[in-house]
Protein backbone atom coordinates (compact mmCIF):
# COMPACT_ATOMS: atom_id res chain seq x y z
CA UNK A 1 0.00 0.00 0.00
CA UNK A 2 3.03 2.42 1.40
CA UNK A 3 4.42 4.29 -1.41
CA UNK A 4 6.65 6.12 0.05
CA UNK A 5 9.63 4.09 -0.05
CA UNK A 6 11.20 5.50 3.00
CA UNK A 7 8.79 4.53 5.60
CA UNK A 8 10.23 1.93 7.60
CA UNK A 9 8.44 -1.25 8.04
CA UNK A 10 6.64 -1.70 11.46
CA UNK A 11 6.76 -3.71 14.29
CA UNK A 12 3.48 -5.93 12.98
CA UNK A 13 4.93 -6.35 9.94
CA UNK A 14 7.99 -8.33 11.78
CA UNK A 15 5.43 -10.28 13.58
CA UNK A 16 3.74 -11.42 10.05
CA UNK A 17 7.20 -12.05 8.48
CA UNK A 18 8.26 -13.94 11.79
CA UNK A 19 5.23 -16.15 11.28
CA UNK A 20 5.86 -16.86 7.74
CA UNK A 21 9.21 -17.98 8.64
CA UNK A 22 7.54 -20.51 11.34
CA UNK A 23 4.92 -21.10 8.73
CA UNK A 24 2.07 -20.37 12.02
CA UNK A 25 -0.56 -19.95 9.20
CA UNK A 26 1.09 -20.89 6.38
CA UNK A 27 1.73 -17.88 4.22
CA UNK A 28 -1.35 -16.51 5.27
CA UNK A 29 -2.55 -13.11 6.24
CA UNK A 30 -6.23 -12.36 7.22
CA UNK A 31 -6.92 -9.10 9.07
CA UNK A 32 -10.46 -7.32 9.70
CA UNK A 33 -11.89 -4.43 10.36
CA UNK A 34 -14.16 -4.67 13.01
CA UNK A 35 -15.97 -1.09 13.60
CA UNK A 36 -19.31 -1.23 16.23
CA UNK A 37 -22.10 0.31 14.03
CA UNK A 38 -22.56 3.01 17.09
CA UNK A 39 -21.80 6.23 14.62
CA UNK A 40 -19.70 7.55 11.94
CA UNK A 41 -16.00 6.74 11.38
CA UNK A 42 -13.54 9.17 11.96
CA UNK A 43 -9.75 9.71 10.70
CA UNK A 44 -8.78 7.53 13.95
CA UNK A 45 -10.86 4.65 12.10
CA UNK A 46 -9.04 5.57 8.54
CA UNK A 47 -5.58 4.41 10.59
CA UNK A 48 -6.74 1.19 11.49
CA UNK A 49 -8.99 0.62 8.32
CA UNK A 50 -5.17 1.66 6.10
CA UNK A 51 -3.70 -0.74 8.59
CA UNK A 52 -5.64 -4.00 8.42
CA UNK A 53 -6.81 -3.83 4.74
CA UNK A 54 -2.92 -2.44 3.56
CA UNK A 55 -1.33 -5.33 5.36
CA UNK A 56 -3.93 -7.96 3.71
CA UNK A 57 -2.83 -6.28 0.59
CA UNK A 58 1.03 -5.99 1.32
CA UNK A 59 1.18 -9.60 2.03
CA UNK A 60 -1.44 -10.77 -0.75
CA UNK A 61 -3.85 -11.60 2.29
CA UNK A 62 -7.54 -10.56 2.81
CA UNK A 63 -9.62 -8.23 5.13
CA UNK A 64 -12.72 -8.80 6.51
CA UNK A 65 -15.24 -5.92 7.20
CA UNK A 66 -16.89 -7.01 10.34
CA UNK A 67 -19.43 -5.30 12.43
CA UNK A 68 -19.57 -5.56 16.03
CA UNK A 69 -23.14 -4.84 16.47
CA UNK A 70 -22.97 -6.66 20.13
CA UNK A 71 -24.82 -3.87 21.98
CA UNK A 72 -28.05 -3.09 20.04
CA UNK A 73 -29.43 -0.18 22.33
CA UNK A 74 -26.55 2.31 20.69
CA UNK A 75 -26.32 0.57 17.17
CA UNK A 76 -28.08 2.10 13.64
CA UNK A 77 -28.15 1.14 9.94
CA UNK A 78 -27.49 4.34 9.61
CA UNK A 79 -23.91 3.63 10.27
CA UNK A 80 -23.93 0.56 8.76
CA UNK A 81 -24.38 2.36 5.32
CA UNK A 82 -22.10 5.25 6.14
CA UNK A 83 -19.67 2.78 7.50
CA UNK A 84 -19.45 0.89 4.13
CA UNK A 85 -19.58 3.59 2.22
CA UNK A 86 -16.15 5.14 3.99
CA UNK A 87 -14.11 1.86 3.70
CA UNK A 88 -15.02 1.90 -0.47
CA UNK A 89 -14.22 5.59 -0.40
CA UNK A 90 -10.86 5.73 1.11
CA UNK A 91 -10.22 2.57 -1.49
CA UNK A 92 -10.65 -0.63 0.33
CA UNK A 93 -12.57 -3.52 -0.86
CA UNK A 94 -13.67 -6.69 1.35
CA UNK A 95 -15.33 -8.37 -1.51
CA UNK A 96 -17.61 -10.90 -0.56
CA UNK A 97 -16.50 -10.63 3.44
CA UNK A 98 -18.67 -8.18 5.02
CA UNK A 99 -19.80 -10.05 8.53
CA UNK A 100 -21.60 -9.10 11.70
CA UNK A 101 -20.78 -10.27 15.17
CA UNK A 102 -24.39 -11.15 15.26
CA UNK A 103 -24.19 -13.89 12.16
CA UNK A 104 -22.41 -15.55 14.95
CA UNK A 105 -25.22 -15.06 18.16
CA UNK A 106 -26.33 -18.77 17.70
CA UNK A 107 -22.76 -20.06 17.53
CA UNK A 108 -22.03 -18.24 20.44
CA UNK A 109 -25.02 -19.80 22.42
CA UNK A 110 -23.60 -22.63 21.68
CA UNK A 111 -20.83 -22.43 22.81
CA UNK A 112 -21.64 -20.29 25.94
CA UNK A 113 -23.31 -23.75 26.72
CA UNK A 114 -20.43 -25.55 26.36
CA UNK A 115 -18.73 -23.64 28.68
CA UNK A 116 -20.88 -24.26 31.29
CA UNK A 117 -20.84 -28.06 30.81
CA UNK A 118 -16.92 -27.71 30.95
CA UNK A 119 -16.91 -25.59 34.47
CA UNK A 120 -15.43 -22.55 32.62
CA UNK A 121 -18.67 -20.41 33.28
CA UNK A 122 -21.81 -19.88 35.48
CA UNK A 123 -24.91 -17.81 36.36
CA UNK A 124 -23.90 -15.11 38.88
CA UNK A 125 -26.94 -13.17 40.26
CA UNK A 126 -24.47 -10.71 41.88
CA UNK A 127 -25.83 -6.86 41.53
CA UNK A 128 -23.95 -4.93 39.27
CA UNK A 129 -22.59 -2.94 42.35
CA UNK A 130 -21.75 -5.93 44.20
CA UNK A 131 -19.89 -7.31 41.06
CA UNK A 132 -17.40 -4.16 41.48
CA UNK A 133 -17.10 -4.86 45.29
CA UNK A 134 -16.31 -8.30 44.78
CA UNK A 135 -13.72 -7.71 42.10
CA UNK A 136 -10.69 -6.38 44.36
CA UNK A 137 -8.58 -3.29 42.95
CA UNK A 138 -4.98 -3.84 41.39
CA UNK A 139 -3.65 -4.06 44.90
CA UNK A 140 -6.34 -6.52 46.37
CA UNK A 141 -7.47 -9.69 45.24
CA UNK A 142 -11.06 -10.23 44.36
CA UNK A 143 -13.77 -12.55 46.05
CA UNK A 144 -15.01 -15.23 45.25
CA UNK A 145 -19.42 -14.76 44.12
CA UNK A 146 -21.57 -16.86 45.66
CA UNK A 147 -22.93 -18.22 43.39
CA UNK A 148 -19.54 -19.49 41.59
CA UNK A 149 -20.27 -22.84 42.83
CA UNK A 150 -23.23 -23.47 41.07
CA UNK A 151 -23.87 -27.00 39.34
CA UNK A 152 -23.98 -27.31 35.71
CA UNK A 153 -27.24 -28.63 35.79
CA UNK A 154 -28.65 -25.26 37.62
CA UNK A 155 -26.16 -23.11 35.41
CA UNK A 156 -27.34 -24.76 32.45
CA UNK A 157 -31.26 -24.04 33.60
CA UNK A 158 -30.67 -20.48 34.60
CA UNK A 159 -28.71 -19.65 31.47
CA UNK A 160 -31.25 -20.92 29.00
CA UNK A 161 -34.03 -19.35 31.06
CA UNK A 162 -32.37 -15.81 30.88
CA UNK A 163 -31.98 -16.49 26.89
CA UNK A 164 -35.84 -17.35 26.80
CA UNK A 165 -36.71 -14.07 28.89
CA UNK A 166 -37.65 -15.13 32.40
CA UNK A 167 -35.71 -12.60 33.50
CA UNK A 168 -35.20 -8.82 33.62
CA UNK A 169 -32.28 -6.51 32.41
CA UNK A 170 -29.48 -6.78 35.03
CA UNK A 171 -30.71 -9.72 37.13
CA UNK A 172 -28.12 -12.45 36.45
CA UNK A 173 -25.24 -12.61 33.84
CA UNK A 174 -22.99 -15.37 33.12
CA UNK A 175 -19.42 -15.15 33.78
CA UNK A 176 -16.12 -17.42 33.00
CA UNK A 177 -14.35 -18.97 35.93
CA UNK A 178 -11.08 -17.77 35.96
CA UNK A 179 -9.51 -16.66 38.76
CA UNK A 180 -10.50 -14.11 41.35
CA UNK A 181 -6.98 -13.90 42.69
CA UNK A 182 -5.34 -13.00 39.07
CA UNK A 183 -3.62 -9.45 39.24
CA UNK A 184 -5.07 -8.84 35.87
CA UNK A 185 -8.68 -7.46 36.55
CA UNK A 186 -9.82 -8.83 33.36
CA UNK A 187 -9.51 -12.31 34.44
CA UNK A 188 -11.66 -11.90 37.73
CA UNK A 189 -14.38 -13.60 35.95
CA UNK A 190 -15.05 -11.42 33.35
CA UNK A 191 -18.90 -11.00 32.27
CA UNK A 192 -19.68 -13.08 29.12
CA UNK A 193 -23.15 -12.53 28.71
CA UNK A 194 -25.66 -9.93 29.97
CA UNK A 195 -29.53 -9.67 29.73
CA UNK A 196 -31.14 -6.74 27.55
CA UNK A 197 -34.68 -6.72 26.52
CA UNK A 198 -33.44 -4.67 23.41
CA UNK A 199 -34.29 -4.24 19.92
CA UNK A 200 -31.70 -5.55 17.97
CA UNK A 201 -31.29 -3.35 14.37
CA UNK A 202 -30.66 -6.85 12.16
CA UNK A 203 -31.97 -9.78 15.07
CA UNK A 204 -34.62 -7.57 16.43
CA UNK A 205 -36.31 -9.50 19.05
CA UNK A 206 -34.67 -12.50 18.69
CA UNK A 207 -32.21 -12.22 21.49
CA UNK A 208 -32.90 -10.60 24.53
CA UNK A 209 -28.95 -11.79 26.09
CA UNK A 210 -26.16 -10.41 24.15
CA UNK A 211 -22.36 -11.40 24.26
CA UNK A 212 -19.25 -8.90 26.02
CA UNK A 213 -16.99 -7.89 23.24
CA UNK A 214 -13.99 -9.52 25.16
CA UNK A 215 -16.21 -12.87 24.51
CA UNK A 216 -17.52 -12.45 20.81
CA UNK A 217 -14.31 -10.78 19.47
CA UNK A 218 -12.36 -13.77 19.25
CA UNK A 219 -14.54 -16.10 18.65
CA UNK A 220 -15.92 -13.67 16.01
CA UNK A 221 -11.81 -13.52 14.70
CA UNK A 222 -11.29 -17.91 14.71
CA UNK A 223 -14.71 -18.24 12.93
CA UNK A 224 -13.17 -16.16 10.57
CA UNK A 225 -10.22 -17.69 10.37
CA UNK A 226 -8.53 -14.31 11.07
CA UNK A 227 -4.82 -14.67 11.39
CA UNK A 228 -3.61 -11.19 12.85
CA UNK A 229 -6.43 -9.74 15.05
CA UNK A 230 -4.93 -5.97 15.18
CA UNK A 231 -6.53 -3.62 17.87
CA UNK A 232 -5.76 -0.41 19.78
CA UNK A 233 -3.60 -0.99 22.89
CA UNK A 234 -6.44 -0.15 25.56
CA UNK A 235 -6.87 -3.85 24.81
CA UNK A 236 -3.69 -4.70 25.77
CA UNK A 237 -4.86 -6.33 29.23
CA UNK A 238 -7.44 -8.17 27.59
CA UNK A 239 -5.36 -10.21 25.22
CA UNK A 240 -5.09 -13.14 28.48
CA UNK A 241 -8.72 -13.32 28.26
CA UNK A 242 -8.74 -13.42 23.92
CA UNK A 243 -6.50 -16.29 24.10
CA UNK A 244 -8.42 -17.70 27.04
CA UNK A 245 -12.02 -17.88 25.40
CA UNK A 246 -9.99 -19.23 22.28
CA UNK A 247 -8.78 -22.08 24.22
CA UNK A 248 -11.47 -22.35 27.11
CA UNK A 249 -13.91 -22.68 23.41
CA UNK A 250 -11.41 -25.31 21.99
CA UNK A 251 -10.58 -23.72 18.94
CA UNK A 252 -7.51 -25.45 17.15
CA UNK A 253 -4.31 -24.06 16.46
CA UNK A 254 -3.45 -21.75 15.21
CA UNK A 255 -5.98 -19.63 16.68
CA UNK A 256 -6.01 -15.71 15.62
CA UNK A 257 -3.55 -13.50 18.16
CA UNK A 258 -4.26 -10.17 18.72
CA UNK A 259 -2.01 -7.44 18.25
CA UNK A 260 -2.36 -3.97 19.80
CA UNK A 261 -0.96 -0.69 18.17
CA UNK A 262 -1.07 3.15 19.56
CA UNK A 263 -4.39 5.04 19.01
CA UNK A 264 -4.10 8.15 16.47
CA UNK A 265 -4.75 11.36 18.93
CA UNK A 266 -4.47 14.33 16.98
CA UNK A 267 -4.09 17.76 18.49
CA UNK A 268 -7.30 20.50 18.19
CA UNK A 269 -9.16 17.45 16.88
CA UNK A 270 -12.31 15.43 19.69
CA UNK A 271 -11.59 11.95 18.39
CA UNK A 272 -14.12 9.37 20.12
CA UNK A 273 -17.64 8.60 18.07
CA UNK A 274 -19.32 9.36 21.67
CA UNK A 275 -17.75 13.26 21.72
CA UNK A 276 -18.48 13.12 18.24
CA UNK A 277 -22.51 12.19 18.91
CA UNK A 278 -22.60 15.09 21.30
CA UNK A 279 -21.68 17.33 18.86
CA UNK A 280 -24.16 16.05 16.52
CA UNK A 281 -27.24 15.97 18.98
CA UNK A 282 -26.24 19.09 20.38
CA UNK A 283 -26.50 20.91 16.98
CA UNK A 284 -23.19 22.27 17.37
CA UNK A 285 -22.30 21.12 14.22
CA UNK A 286 -24.49 20.65 11.11
CA UNK A 287 -24.26 16.79 11.02
CA UNK A 288 -21.59 13.65 11.33
CA UNK A 289 -20.58 15.13 7.74
CA UNK A 290 -19.94 18.35 8.86
CA UNK A 291 -16.89 19.91 6.90
CA UNK A 292 -15.28 20.33 11.10
CA UNK A 293 -15.92 17.36 11.84
CA UNK A 294 -12.68 14.75 11.76
CA UNK A 295 -15.49 12.16 10.47
CA UNK A 296 -14.12 10.30 7.11
CA UNK A 297 -17.09 11.37 5.76
CA UNK A 298 -16.91 15.12 7.39
CA UNK A 299 -13.44 15.04 5.50
CA UNK A 300 -14.87 14.12 2.04
CA UNK A 301 -17.55 17.29 2.18
CA UNK A 302 -14.33 19.50 3.77
CA UNK A 303 -12.67 18.40 0.62
CA UNK A 304 -9.99 15.41 1.78
CA UNK A 305 -9.23 13.06 -0.99
CA UNK A 306 -8.48 9.51 -0.25
CA UNK A 307 -5.28 9.64 -1.25
CA UNK A 308 -4.30 12.43 1.10
CA UNK A 309 -5.66 10.21 4.26
CA UNK A 310 -4.02 6.93 3.12
CA UNK A 311 -0.28 9.03 2.38
CA UNK A 312 -0.97 10.36 5.77
CA UNK A 313 -1.55 7.38 7.47
CA UNK A 314 1.45 6.36 5.96
CA UNK A 315 3.44 8.72 7.37
CA UNK A 316 2.26 8.35 11.06
CA UNK A 317 3.55 4.79 10.98
CA UNK A 318 2.54 2.73 13.57
CA UNK A 319 3.63 2.06 17.19
CA UNK A 320 3.41 0.27 20.21
CA UNK A 321 2.81 4.06 22.49
CA UNK A 322 0.42 6.34 22.61
CA UNK A 323 1.26 9.83 21.48
CA UNK A 324 -0.69 13.11 19.52
CA UNK A 325 0.04 14.03 15.94
CA UNK A 326 0.47 17.36 15.00
CA UNK A 327 -3.58 18.11 12.97
CA UNK A 328 -0.66 20.26 10.64
CA UNK A 329 0.51 17.19 9.32
CA UNK A 330 -2.72 16.07 7.72
CA UNK A 331 -2.77 19.39 6.28
CA UNK A 332 0.47 19.44 4.49
CA UNK A 333 -0.81 15.78 3.27
CA UNK A 334 -3.89 17.61 1.52
CA UNK A 335 -1.95 20.29 0.63
CA UNK A 336 0.29 18.29 -1.22
CA UNK A 337 -1.99 16.35 -2.93
CA UNK A 338 -4.19 19.19 -4.26
CA UNK A 339 -1.38 20.96 -5.54
CA UNK A 340 -0.06 18.61 -7.64
CA UNK A 341 -3.91 17.91 -9.12
CA UNK A 342 -6.38 21.24 -8.15
CA UNK A 343 -6.83 23.72 -10.82
CA UNK A 344 -6.08 27.13 -10.24
CA UNK A 345 -8.89 30.07 -10.57
CA UNK A 346 -9.33 33.09 -9.05
CA UNK A 347 -11.79 34.62 -6.30
CA UNK A 348 -12.30 37.20 -4.29
CA UNK A 349 -14.13 36.57 -1.13
CA UNK A 350 -14.75 40.39 0.33
CA UNK A 351 -14.37 42.49 -2.49
CA UNK A 352 -13.37 45.68 -3.01
CA UNK A 353 -14.32 47.52 -6.74
CA UNK A 354 -11.59 49.38 -8.82
CA UNK A 355 -12.57 51.19 -11.90
CA UNK A 356 -9.61 51.70 -14.18
CA UNK A 357 -10.47 54.78 -15.47
CA UNK A 358 -8.02 54.67 -18.67
CA UNK A 359 -9.12 51.41 -19.48
CA UNK A 360 -12.10 51.60 -22.55
CA UNK A 361 -15.40 51.81 -21.01
CA UNK A 362 -16.99 48.58 -23.35
CA UNK A 363 -13.50 46.83 -23.92
CA UNK A 364 -13.35 43.05 -22.78
CA UNK A 365 -10.27 41.11 -23.59
CA UNK A 366 -9.93 37.69 -22.76
CA UNK A 367 -6.74 37.22 -20.71
CA UNK A 368 -4.73 33.94 -20.92
CA UNK A 369 -3.84 31.96 -17.42
CA UNK A 370 -2.85 28.66 -16.93
CA UNK A 371 -5.02 25.70 -14.78
CA UNK A 372 -1.80 24.81 -12.82
CA UNK A 373 1.83 26.10 -12.85
CA UNK A 374 3.13 22.97 -11.95
CA UNK A 375 1.39 20.75 -14.59
CA UNK A 376 1.66 22.39 -17.96
CA UNK A 377 -0.89 19.65 -19.41
CA UNK A 378 -3.45 20.45 -17.38
CA UNK A 379 -3.91 23.54 -20.09
CA UNK A 380 -5.09 26.79 -19.86
CA UNK A 381 -8.53 28.94 -19.48
CA UNK A 382 -9.00 32.62 -20.52
CA UNK A 383 -10.47 35.06 -17.87
CA UNK A 384 -12.36 38.18 -18.44
CA UNK A 385 -10.81 41.61 -18.03
CA UNK A 386 -12.51 44.81 -18.11
CA UNK A 387 -12.89 48.50 -16.72
CA UNK A 388 -14.33 47.37 -13.52
CA UNK A 389 -12.80 44.75 -11.45
CA UNK A 390 -12.62 43.23 -8.08
CA UNK A 391 -9.84 43.10 -5.35
CA UNK A 392 -9.73 41.90 -1.71
CA UNK A 393 -10.63 44.17 0.72
CA UNK A 394 -7.42 43.14 2.74
CA UNK A 395 -5.03 44.06 -0.09
CA UNK A 396 -5.54 47.90 -0.21
CA UNK A 397 -4.66 50.17 2.68
CA UNK A 398 -4.91 53.80 2.75
CA UNK A 399 -2.08 54.58 4.85
CA UNK A 400 0.02 51.18 4.83
CA UNK A 401 3.27 50.58 6.76
CA UNK A 402 6.46 49.83 5.39
CA UNK A 403 6.84 46.34 3.58
CA UNK A 404 2.61 46.78 2.62
CA UNK A 405 3.50 45.38 -1.46
CA UNK A 406 -0.39 45.63 -2.11
CA UNK A 407 -2.09 48.19 -3.20
CA UNK A 408 -2.01 52.31 -1.57
CA UNK A 409 -2.45 55.23 -2.58
CA UNK A 410 0.21 56.25 -5.73
CA UNK A 411 1.34 52.52 -5.34
CA UNK A 412 1.55 49.99 -7.99
CA UNK A 413 0.70 46.40 -8.43
CA UNK A 414 0.21 43.43 -10.66
CA UNK A 415 -2.95 42.08 -11.14
CA UNK A 416 -1.94 38.50 -12.13
CA UNK A 417 -2.23 37.02 -15.57
CA UNK A 418 -3.32 40.89 -16.40
CA UNK A 419 -1.71 44.52 -15.95
CA UNK A 420 0.32 46.78 -13.50
CA UNK A 421 -2.24 49.18 -12.14
CA UNK A 422 -1.98 52.08 -9.91
CA UNK A 423 -3.90 53.67 -7.69
CA UNK A 424 -5.25 57.21 -7.86
CA UNK A 425 -8.03 58.08 -5.84
CA UNK A 426 -10.01 56.36 -3.10
CA UNK A 427 -14.16 57.16 -2.74
CA UNK A 428 -15.26 56.94 0.47
CA UNK A 429 -19.20 57.43 1.79
CA UNK A 430 -19.77 59.59 4.83
CA UNK A 431 -18.91 57.80 7.82
CA UNK A 432 -14.92 57.17 5.63
CA UNK A 433 -16.14 53.72 4.58
CA UNK A 434 -14.16 52.89 0.94
CA UNK A 435 -16.82 52.78 -1.95
CA UNK A 436 -14.39 52.01 -4.66
CA UNK A 437 -10.94 52.85 -6.01
CA UNK A 438 -9.80 54.61 -8.89
CA UNK A 439 -6.67 52.78 -10.86
CA UNK A 440 -4.73 53.49 -13.71
CA UNK A 441 -3.33 50.56 -15.74
CA UNK A 442 -0.03 50.15 -18.07
CA UNK A 443 -1.25 48.99 -21.27
CA UNK A 444 2.51 47.95 -21.95
CA UNK A 445 2.42 45.56 -18.73
CA UNK A 446 0.37 43.12 -19.53
CA UNK A 447 1.24 39.39 -18.75
CA UNK A 448 2.90 37.44 -21.60
CA UNK A 449 3.36 40.88 -23.29
CA UNK A 450 6.79 42.06 -24.27
CA UNK A 451 7.07 44.62 -21.57
CA UNK A 452 5.29 42.30 -19.33
CA UNK A 453 8.84 41.87 -17.56
CA UNK A 454 8.53 45.12 -15.44
CA UNK A 455 8.66 44.39 -11.99
CA UNK A 456 6.92 45.21 -9.07
CA UNK A 457 6.54 44.16 -5.91
CA UNK A 458 3.04 42.56 -5.42
CA UNK A 459 0.76 40.45 -7.33
CA UNK A 460 -3.47 40.56 -6.46
CA UNK A 461 -5.80 37.89 -7.89
CA UNK A 462 -9.06 40.27 -8.58
CA UNK A 463 -12.52 39.31 -10.80
CA UNK A 464 -13.53 41.84 -13.44
CA UNK A 465 -17.27 43.22 -12.19
CA UNK A 466 -19.47 42.30 -15.07
CA UNK A 467 -17.99 38.92 -15.34
CA UNK A 468 -17.53 37.37 -11.80
CA UNK A 469 -20.47 34.73 -10.40
CA UNK A 470 -21.48 35.73 -7.38
CA UNK A 471 -20.65 32.21 -4.59
CA UNK A 472 -20.88 30.93 -1.13
CA UNK A 473 -17.83 30.50 0.47
CA UNK A 474 -17.29 28.60 3.58
CA UNK A 475 -13.69 29.34 5.85
CA UNK A 476 -13.75 26.43 8.63
CA UNK A 477 -11.32 26.96 11.70
CA UNK A 478 -11.00 24.32 14.66
CA UNK A 479 -13.22 23.53 16.65
CA UNK A 480 -11.15 22.82 19.67
CA UNK A 481 -8.37 26.11 19.91
CA UNK A 482 -7.12 24.27 22.80
CA UNK A 483 -4.85 20.86 22.40
CA UNK A 484 -5.81 19.56 26.29
CA UNK A 485 -9.73 19.98 25.56
CA UNK A 486 -10.04 16.75 23.98
CA UNK A 487 -9.45 15.27 27.23
CA UNK A 488 -11.82 16.83 29.66
CA UNK A 489 -15.41 16.04 29.22
CA UNK A 490 -16.47 20.00 29.33
CA UNK A 491 -15.10 20.40 25.84
CA UNK A 492 -18.36 21.81 24.77
CA UNK A 493 -17.59 24.85 26.33
CA UNK A 494 -14.60 25.45 25.02
CA UNK A 495 -16.26 25.07 21.17
CA UNK A 496 -14.20 27.79 19.17
CA UNK A 497 -17.12 29.81 18.27
CA UNK A 498 -15.92 31.03 14.99
CA UNK A 499 -15.06 27.64 13.32
CA UNK A 500 -17.49 28.96 10.83
CA UNK A 501 -17.33 31.70 8.72
CA UNK A 502 -19.94 32.13 5.55
CA UNK A 503 -19.24 34.77 3.27
CA UNK A 504 -22.43 34.56 0.96
CA UNK A 505 -21.70 37.02 -1.78
CA UNK A 506 -17.57 36.41 -2.71
CA UNK A 507 -17.20 36.85 -6.32
CA UNK A 508 -15.84 34.24 -8.50
CA UNK A 509 -14.52 33.72 -12.02
CA UNK A 510 -16.89 32.79 -14.38
CA UNK A 511 -15.49 29.43 -15.20
CA UNK A 512 -16.54 28.24 -11.46
CA UNK A 513 -20.29 28.89 -13.32
CA UNK A 514 -19.97 25.29 -13.90
CA UNK A 515 -17.72 23.87 -10.79
CA UNK A 516 -19.30 20.76 -10.14
CA UNK A 517 -19.53 18.54 -6.67
CA UNK A 518 -16.45 16.87 -5.76
CA UNK A 519 -13.85 19.62 -7.86
CA UNK A 520 -11.28 20.81 -6.13
CA UNK A 521 -9.22 24.02 -7.16
CA UNK A 522 -6.56 26.20 -5.37
CA UNK A 523 -8.35 29.55 -5.41
CA UNK A 524 -4.93 32.19 -5.58
CA UNK A 525 -3.39 33.30 -2.28
CA UNK A 526 -6.77 32.25 -0.61
CA UNK A 527 -5.89 28.46 -0.26
CA UNK A 528 -7.53 25.06 -1.63
CA UNK A 529 -11.53 24.52 -1.81
CA UNK A 530 -13.79 22.05 -2.76
CA UNK A 531 -17.40 22.52 -3.70
CA UNK A 532 -20.16 21.50 -0.99
CA UNK A 533 -23.04 19.87 -1.67
CA UNK A 534 -25.27 23.30 -0.98
CA UNK A 535 -24.29 23.98 -4.47
CA UNK A 536 -27.17 25.16 -6.64
CA UNK A 537 -27.12 25.70 -10.46
CA UNK A 538 -25.73 29.33 -10.94
CA UNK A 539 -24.80 29.18 -7.15
CA UNK A 540 -21.67 27.70 -6.34
CA UNK A 541 -20.88 27.41 -2.31
CA UNK A 542 -17.28 26.23 -1.78
CA UNK A 543 -15.63 24.82 1.57
CA UNK A 544 -12.01 26.22 2.41
CA UNK A 545 -10.26 22.71 2.73
CA UNK A 546 -7.07 24.41 4.24
CA UNK A 547 -5.24 27.49 3.58
CA UNK A 548 -2.18 28.06 2.05
CA UNK A 549 0.12 28.05 4.34
CA UNK A 550 2.02 25.08 5.67
CA UNK A 551 2.90 25.03 9.32
CA UNK A 552 3.85 21.42 9.37
CA UNK A 553 6.92 21.85 6.12
CA UNK A 554 8.05 24.71 7.62
CA UNK A 555 8.71 22.89 11.10
CA UNK A 556 10.45 19.79 9.21
CA UNK A 557 12.80 22.32 7.48
CA UNK A 558 13.70 24.39 10.23
P1 LIG B 1 -14.06 5.51 19.66
O1 LIG B 1 -13.20 5.29 20.87
O2 LIG B 1 -13.65 6.68 18.84
O3 LIG B 1 -15.51 5.53 19.96
P2 LIG B 1 -13.97 2.76 19.09
O4 LIG B 1 -12.66 2.14 19.35
O5 LIG B 1 -15.03 2.56 20.07
O6 LIG B 1 -13.75 4.29 18.74
P3 LIG B 1 -14.75 0.91 17.08
O7 LIG B 1 -15.88 1.01 16.15
O8 LIG B 1 -14.81 -0.10 18.16
O9 LIG B 1 -14.53 2.35 17.69
O10 LIG B 1 -13.39 0.78 16.30
C1 LIG B 1 -13.19 -0.03 15.18
C2 LIG B 1 -11.71 -0.23 15.02
O11 LIG B 1 -11.05 1.02 14.83
C3 LIG B 1 -11.11 -0.85 16.26
O12 LIG B 1 -10.22 -1.88 15.87
C4 LIG B 1 -10.41 0.28 16.93
O13 LIG B 1 -9.31 -0.17 17.65
C5 LIG B 1 -9.99 1.16 15.74
N1 LIG B 1 -9.85 2.55 16.17
C6 LIG B 1 -10.78 3.32 16.78
N2 LIG B 1 -10.29 4.53 17.06
C7 LIG B 1 -9.00 4.55 16.61
C8 LIG B 1 -7.96 5.52 16.62
N3 LIG B 1 -8.11 6.74 17.14
N4 LIG B 1 -6.77 5.17 16.06
C9 LIG B 1 -6.61 3.96 15.52
N5 LIG B 1 -7.54 3.00 15.49
C10 LIG B 1 -8.73 3.28 16.03
MG1 LIG C 1 -15.20 0.20 20.48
Amino acid sequence: MSTNPTIASNFIQNIIEEDFRNQKYGNKVHTRFPPEPNGYLHIGHAKSICLNFGLARQYSGICNLRFDDTNPVKEDVEYVESIQEDVKWLGFDWEDRMYYASDYFGKLYELALELIKNGHAYVCDLTAQEMREYRGTLTEPGKESPYRSRSVEENLDLFKRMRAGEFPDGARVLRAKIDMSSPNLNMRDPVLYRISHAEHHRTGDEWCIYPMYDYAHPISDALENITHSICTLEFEDHRPLYDWVLEACKFEVPRPQQIEFARLNLNNTVMSKRKLRLLVEGGHVRGWDDPRMPTISGLRRRGYTPEAIRDFCDRIGIAKSNSTVDIAMLEHCIREDLNARANRAMVVIKPLKIVIENYPENQTEDLIAENNPEKPEMGNRTIPFSREIYIEQDDFMENPPKKFFRLAPGQEVRLKHAYIIKCEDIIKDESGNFIELRCSYDPETKSGGANSGRKVKGTLHWVSAKHAISAEVRLYDYLLLEDNEQESDDFIDALNKNSLETIDNAMAEPSLVDAKLGNRYQFLRQGYFCVDNDTEPGKPVFNRVVGLRDSWAKTQKG
